[in-house]
């Protein structure tokens, strides 16, 4: 059991169970959406999922020509979940909305290919130059 929120706490997301991936974006949707230069992503089946508090929909065409669907609070704008009209089963939630330094490592780092040069990562990941597939 886990919760994530937004900064002001209005959206919430009760998770029942663990994360079935945890996963690093370097894509430039993701560094803009998150004004970072990756995002930290965890999905969970959306069974486990209650969300409370209202939220905005942001929905923008993935690569694939299928919506993805961001949620974040209107009142401080953190995204804190999303869909992918591509994986309906599926719910993506942000890592940092849990603001738990303990919470599940990622085992795999996605788009590589507009990776900061900087960003270096310790540990057992799964390096990836684009979505899945390794491109060199
Ligand atoms: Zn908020
Ligand atoms: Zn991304």
């Amino acid at each position: 059991m886990a919760d994530a929120q937004c900064a002001c706490g209005a959206l919430r997301l009760l998770l029942k169970g663990r994360p079935q991936l945890t996963a690093l974006c370097h894509c430039f949707a993701c560094q803009r959406r998150t004004g970072a230069p990756f995002s930290a992503n965890a999905f969970y089946a959306i069974d486990c999922v209650e969300v409370s508090g209202a939220s905005t929909e942001y929905s923008r065409t993935a690569d694939s020509g299928r919506k993805v669907r961001m949620y974040f609070c209107p009142t401080c704008g953190s995204t804190v979940y999303w869909k992918a009209d591509a994986a309906p089963s599926w719910i993506g939630v942000a890592v940092g909305s849990f603001a738990d330094p303990a919470y599940t490592p990622p085992s795999m780092s996605v788009f590589e290919q507009s990776k900061h040069p900087w960003v270096q990562f310790e540990g057992a990941l799964e390096h990836f130059e684009g979505l899945s597939a390794r491109q060199s």
